[in-house]
């Protein structure tokens, strides 16, 4: 019976162990892959779907459950997952929407003071009207479109922020990131609060923009059908996770077993309902803004929040309003749909139509809805999965029976117009051209927006080769995983015919070059067959080095390593554009990682180059309506990256290139030994921290590679031993890593054993150094933390585990004796993201050093600043540490 010896009981979510959580797989396919919560929930029968609890009670003293109310094994998986999708610590089910916000406020006390929005689902307004009356909580209602409108209302006395965005019905957008800013600013002690319901985590996770706690009417997309009321709420603190747990017990609103069952299975299908219901959305919404209805969609153009909310969601959503004028024409255009089913909520796989004033919203008093701009005649439209082609015929067919449109001939067969009041004619619009419109209604809006894209940031992590360095040569596996120190590459336009390069920091000696592309580029050198990036072009090589960068005598080391990067960016560059396509743009280019320390600076860079370029020559597209970078084109880039690597390295491995740009953890073998050789991801892997020390030691890769090789040839047995040992070692950290079901305790106990015997193996091989074992006795004692070398060894970086249970304060003591060793420590989590493109929001705004008075061909700004955020100069003079925080907060990042 031992797998029914489930650990001690907690009253409180199944808590995400890991909050570094690594998105290894794509949305949808983490919708429909159901970990288990930890060893003890696997089910024993291996059963596909989680079998369903239906108990109150459980047998037995001292096991995770004894009653239903606090704690159920089908509730505990759902929650698991729902902490999981949504990318947060701790997710709690509760039996509805309105239960969820229910066990938020009763943080509240009498006085506190809440600000909300003034476009709240009614429910939401009808509980904090109770709140305000019998609790004594202060509530004031602000139009949170503009972010100023709070501020006044922000101080000591404020307790929460309850948000929405977009707003239900009509469709306005909160700017979530600057609001929370604001919150955190000047009352740092109020709990932010975002209602999510209209987008679910597939489309918004508000905890990425600031806000603590966010809930869900589960009743809507995660659920999907209709057919059981639940709410959802997540967060990321531990002390708000628990009082909430305690709510829920006490007040016994938790989800039944049933209930969790279905939202579970319902959660399955949440990514690929959103994008049928989101792609038909956009096309009733184009179809009814054409007819010159005023139409409330976050997709269409005319949105006036259209870019905040791209920059915090990723999609418009499936819910639109529009007025049609007049109250009696609504009401009748309602009543004449078929397909659209006349009914409250939304988020069902069956398309819904609605009146909020006479329906959900009848709860607000009609005057306070006139005061909050909630028009009468309002429609609201809640697109389903239905084919979209029976959904536009029967909206078109009530309208047509409501009179609020009618038919036409045109010259290329019948077309429709809006009837405006007193019986005047709109447009006129042909059938067939808005039959084309709407098929290809997501792709032109994904184009036309990159079109107008002009300001690029990219990004790229280093690595970390936690197994199998050197052994690596002789066809032992290695294990590498991304770090979280990175290299961000940030592109500008430029007045027509230039193109500059800025490294704007010490290691590369502050570069700066401009080229006049078509007279100081070698273009003769260019090949003419079509270039690929797996054959190096050794004459166009050559020319870039020898015509345009001129080594001087005593050129010091930083201004050598900037050099060949330039070297870098120009091959890739001349190769990418064609003569009529020669982009003129600003690469400016600053990395977080220590170069020359082994930590894969130079392939994040290359990662950088490559993305910029292709994307900037229009390779690879990434649109705003894209969840990741796709597996294609993160190939290309991966393939240039490596060209890259190449011109810095001469014959390097794949690996660096690999994981900066696919991230996680990877397992790679070299061919030829015997062996079929090859990259693979460790799926699953679960983000661990590590501390990273810089010996400040230089050493010679190649040198030390050279001795291990005369060590083998010298003492073969010895060596072949090591290496077999060594194998060993990256087969078992491979499995652990990707175990499920191993404890975080045990993946710690396994990775230290691991740590100290592949280090022990390196030092048999001759490539440790003082330094190295100074770090290593440094964080050995007193902390007892496990150290190896890292990358070629004789100097370079020292790896040390940090298990999760490490105290902060411990950590610090050990990073402070490093320093005063004259170390550099940096503490970083491996295995995150990869290669990343930021979303920013367009601006006309020219810059401050426009050079020329003449308009260039291309519209061009060289301060383009994203979210308010000058990019530009945030990496020309923003420190390491707060470098990675602020560039997070930019704007929306797309990963590969
Ligand atoms: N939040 C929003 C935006 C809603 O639309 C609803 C319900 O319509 C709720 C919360 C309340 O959820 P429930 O009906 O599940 O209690």
């Amino acid at each position: 019976m031992a797998d029914h010896n489930l650990p001690t009981p907690e009253p409180d979510s199944p808590a995400l162990k890991n909050l570094n959580l690594k998105r290894n797989y794509h949305f949808s396919t983490q919708c429909v892959t159901i970990d288990s919560p930890d060893a003890g929930h696997k089910d024993q029968h291996g059963a596909s779907s989680v079998p369903i609890y239906q108990s109150a009670t459980f047998k037995g003293v001292g096991g995770e459950y004894d009653y239903s109310r606090s704690g159920n094994p089908t509730r505990t998986h759902l929650e698991h997952h729902l902490a999981k999708i949504s990318g947060a610590r701790h997710a709690f089910a509760v039996s509805s929407g309105m239960a969820a916000l229910d066990v938020i406020t009763r943080m509240l006390k009498p006085g506190d003071e809440v600000v909300a929005g003034d476009d709240l689902y009614g429910g939401t307004n009808r509980l904090l009207t109770y709140l305000k009356v019998h609790g004594g909580v202060k509530v004031h209602h602000v139009d949170t479109t503009d972010p100023t409108t709070l501020l006044p209302l922000l101080g000591p006395g404020t307790a929460m922020v309850l948000l929405e965005s977009p707003t239900n019905p009509l469709l306005k957008i909160a700017d979530l990131q600057k609001i929370a800013a604001d919150v955190k600013e000047r009352a740092p002690q109020a709990v932010i609060v975002v209602d999510n319901t209209m987008m679910s985590p597939y489309l918004q996770r508000p905890l990425e923009h600031g806000a603590d706690i966010v809930y869900d009417s589960a009743t809507k997309y995660l659920s999907g059908h209709h057919d059981l009321m639940a709410g959802v709420i997540v967060c990321n603190k531990d002390d708000l996770a628990k009082q909430m747990a305690f709510v829920i017990n006490a007040s016994g609103n938790a989800l039944t077993p049933f209930d969790s069952f279905l939202l579970l299975r319902g959660t399955k299908t949440l990514a690929i309902r959103m994008d049928r219901q989101q792609s038909t959305a956009m096309s009733v919404a184009s179809y009814l803004d054409q007819l010159g209805f005023k139409v409330n969609y976050p997709g269409l153009a005319n949105h006036p929040g259209r870019e905040i909310h791209e920059r915090i969601a990723n999609g418009p959503g499936a819910v639109l309003s529009f007025t049609t004028g007049d109250t009696a024409l609504s009401e009748r255009i309602v009543g004449a749909t078929r397909l659209w089913g006349i009914s409250v909520s939304f988020g069902a796989v069956n398309s819904l139509i609605s009146m909020p004033c006479v329906m959900s919203h009848a709860s607000i008093d009609p005057k306070v809805r006139k005061e909050r701009g909630l028009p009468e005649d309002l429609i609201r439209l809640c697109v389903g999965i239905e084919d979209p082609a029976d959904l536009l015929a029967d909206l078109e067919t009530a309208l047509l029976e409501a009179g609020a449109i009618k038919e036409e001939d045109v010259t290329n067969g019948i077309g429709i117009s809006r009837i405006l009041p007193g019986g005047a004619r709109d447009t006129v619009v042909s059938r067939a051209v808005e039959k084309l419109k709407f098929e290809s209604n997501s792709d032109s809006l994904g184009l036309e927006r990159d079109q107008r894209r002009k300001e690029l940031l990219v990004s790229a992590p280093g690595k970390v080769i936690l197994f199998g360095e050197h052994a690596v040569v002789h066809g032992v596996t290695a294990i590498a995983a991304a770090v979280d120190l990175r290299c961000y590459g940030h592109t500008t336009p430029l007045p027509a015919g230039q193109l500059r390069l800025t490294f704007p920091f010490d290691e590369l000696d502050h570069f700066d070059q401009t080229w006049v592309i078509d007279k100081d580029l070698p273009w003769d050198a260019v090949p003419t067959s079509v270039p690929t990036p797996d054959v190096l072009d050794a004459k166009l090589l050559g020319a870039i080095q020898q015509s345009f960068l001129h080594h001087d005598q005593n050129e010091t080391p930083a201004r050598a390593r900037a050099v060949s990067a330039a070297q870098v960016f120009l091959y890739i560059y001349m190769i990418l554009a064609s003569p009529e396509n020669r982009p003129s743009l600003h690469l400016t280019v600053r990395s977080t990682l220590p170069l020359g320390a082994g930590l894969g600076s130079s392939a994040s860079y290359s990662t950088c180059v490559a993305s910029s370029l292709l994307l900037k020559t229009g390779h690879i597209s990434v649109s705003v309506l894209s969840h990741s970078i796709s597996a294609e084109d993160a190939e290309e880039v991966n393939r240039w990256a490596f060209t890259g690597e190449k011109i810095l390295h001469g014959n390097p491995s794949g690996v660096d290139n690999s994981v900066a740009v696919f991230g996680g953890a990877l397992a790679f073998t070299r061919s030829g030994f015997g062996r079929q050789g090859g990259m693979e991801k460790i799926q699953g892997f679960q983000s661990v921290r590590f501390l990273l020390t810089d010996s400040r030691v230089s050493r010679n890769t190649k040198k030390l590679v050279e001795g291990v090789a005369l060590k083998k040839a010298q003492e073969p047995e010895l060596v072949d031993g090591v290496l077999r040992s060594i194998q060993e070692i990256s087969d078992r950290a491979k499995a652990s890593l990707a175990d499920p079901a191993l404890s975080r305790a045990g993946l710690f106990t396994e990775l230290e054993h691991l740590i100290e015997k592949n280090h022990d193996h390196l030092v048999v091989l001759g490539v440790s150094h003082p330094v190295l074992e100074d770090i290593r006795a440094k964080t050995r004692e007193p902390h007892g933390l496990r150290t190896k070398l890292t990358g070629a060894g004789g100097g370079g970086c020292a790896v040390t585990l940090v298990p999760d249970a490490f105290q902060e304060s411990a950590l610090q003591d050990v990073q402070k004796s490093l320093i005063e060793a004259g170390y550099k420590p940096y503490t970083t989590s491996v295995g995150g993201t990869g290669l990343g493109v930021l979303w920013p929001t367009e601006s006309a705004a020219a810059g401050p050093d426009s050079p020329i008075a003449t308009p260039p061909q291309t519209p061009y700004s060289e301060q383009l600043p994203a979210a308010g955020i000058d990019l530009k100069t945030v990496l020309a003079t923003g420190s390491d540490e707060d470098l990675a925080d602020r560039i997070s907060r930019a704007g929306k990042w797309i990963y590969v």
